[in-house]
């Protein structure tokens, strides 16, 4: 592979990594200026792109270089001062302050003041694959564009991770911008929702941000389960909230658990969550799964051999965003040898990504994320407290000590709070019992288990 062909793989995957609006800002005009068996150089346009690539984006740059050759072990990135365009030093100062308030992983152009609606033109109805387990979310979201504010409001729309969520939200919105081009339209994830508050608050001009959020008119706001144990936002919010519902605006959620699973959400902010349209997105069945990447590949212009796109589908069940990552992967192969690869070559080249999830989850592990997921404390858990909101998230840690670690039921006991293994037993039936029909139940047990096994 050359430079160029290397870093061309590079890129492609970053696009999948970041925001188009940030790989157009940072990743335009790079290239490998030269490279060694163990280090990468690699030529940015200005000083400002070298400070924003080295703390922001080295690391996954690393990661994916790495997996394209296993030899490199470092990069650095160099000006290349043929072609420099510096920013003034004025914009590159606004910029930063910019960043200070307003968080460091915004891209910047997200967050110039003109940019309207915050929406990405990438994402549409016309491109969102339906089935079987997002056809009630996506009908929902469909029927909300065709009129705003009408029908289900507030539309909620809860799944697990890279499974669509804020796809559709921001399809919503594209479309209701096109079909009604003089309504205001807000997407914001609910992080910067939260520290504008936050900042409003400190700079006390707060009855400012809130005039500005009362003119929307249709306010969608995707991740909204960080507002847990944010108080004084969400008290914010529900004023807010209550404006626009009554005003007869638009609201559009999303979460990755229903409003009743985010724990410290204040009763009357879950009851407005809970009080419109509540539609779950669940995992897409083999044949959905091989639909997407038929459809994907079409959009790309790409044909794969169906048994390749067979093996994918097969391998990858739960994350929408990891099968277009192996697309891709397979696309970058492609260009560059000018060939499709066979079924062969597609399972090294996705070796890693589709490698079985290493089960390096431990005790602490299934602590940690259980009592962080329903904001107790870890010691809770490991009491004999018999607490309502302890003894459930207790007996899920016993369930999956059980089916993650295959922990006898007498030490499960031992551990958490010296219970008898019969009430272990209980437990894990009644959670096993209760998983074959409380979807929330089994979407919460999920996104534990993705918690359980990322890198992160
Ligand atoms: P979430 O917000 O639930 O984590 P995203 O909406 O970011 O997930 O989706 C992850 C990726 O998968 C995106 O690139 C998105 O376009 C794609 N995707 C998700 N669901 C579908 C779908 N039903 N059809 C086509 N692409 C999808
Ligand atoms: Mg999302």
């Amino acid at each position: 592979m050359t430079n160029e062909e290397l870093w061309q793989a590079v890129l492609a995957q970053i696009q999948f990594n970041v925001s188009r609006a940030n790989f157009a800002t940072w990743f335009r005009n790079t290239k490998i200026l030269s490279k060694n068996e163990r280090d990468v150089l690699i030529s940015v346009e200005n000083s400002f792109s070298k400070e924003w690539l080295s703390n922001k984006y080295s690391s996954l740059i690393l990661k994916i270089l790495r997996s394209l050759d296993k030899d490199i072990k470092s990069i650095e990135f160099k000006v290349n001062s043929k072609k420099v365009s510096v920013l003034p030093s004025t914009s590159i100062k606004k910029v930063k302050e910019k960043e200070k308030l307003e968080g460091p992983q915004l891209p910047f152009h997200e967050f110039t003041l003109d940019i309207k609606t915050n929406l990405n033109p990438r994402y549409n109805f016309d491109n969102f694959i339906v089935g079987g387990f997002n056809e009630l979310a996506q009908a929902a979201a469909w029927a909300v564009s065709e009129n705003p504010g009408f029908v289900y409001n507030p539309l909620f729309i809860y799944g697990g991770v890279g499974l669509g969520k804020t796809h559709l939200l921001q399809a919503t919105g594209n479309r209701i911008a096109e079909l009604f081009p003089k309504k205001k339209i807000k997407y914001a994830p609910s992080e910067r929702f939260i520290s504008n508050i936050v900042e409003a608050i400190r700079n006390h001009n707060i009855g400012e941000l809130k005039k500005k959020l009362k003119e929307i008119d249709v306010l969608i706001m995707d991740d909204a389960q960080f507002f847990a144990g944010k108080e004084k936002s969400q008290e914010e919010f529900f004023h807010i909230f209550n404006f626009l519902y009554q005003s007869q605006k638009q609201i559009i959620l999303s979460s990755d658990r229903s409003p009743k699973a985010i724990p410290a959400l204040e009763q009357r902010l879950r009851s407005r969550f809970e009080g419109g349209m509540i539609a779950d997105i669940g995992i897409p069945d083999f044949e959905t799964r091989l639909a997407i990447l038929r459809a994907k590949c079409e959009e790309k212009n790409i044909e794969l051999n169906s048994r390749v796109l067979e093996y994918i589908a097969s391998a990858i069940k739960n994350n929408i965003r990891e099968i277009e990552g192996a697309l891709n992967r397979l696309i970058v192969f492609q260009k560059i040898n000018t060939k499709s690869p066979s079924l062969e070559i597609a399972k090294k080249l996705l070796e890693n990504l589709i490698a079985p999830p290493k089960k390096t989850t431990s005790f602490k592990k299934i602590i940690q994320v259980v009592s962080n997921l329903y904001d107790l404390q870890e010691k809770d858990l490991l009491s004999s407290a018999r607490r309502k909101e302890i003894v459930r998230p207790r007996q899920i840690v016993m369930y999956l000590l059980r089916e993650e670690l295959h922990a006898s039921y007498p030490s499960i006991g031992r551990k958490l709070g010296g219970k008898d293994h019969t009430t272990v037993i209980y437990a894990w039936e009644k959670i096993d019992k209760e998983l074959k029909n409380n979807d929330e139940l089994l979407t919460e047990i999920n996104l534990i288990r993705q918690r359980l096994y990322s890198e992160f």
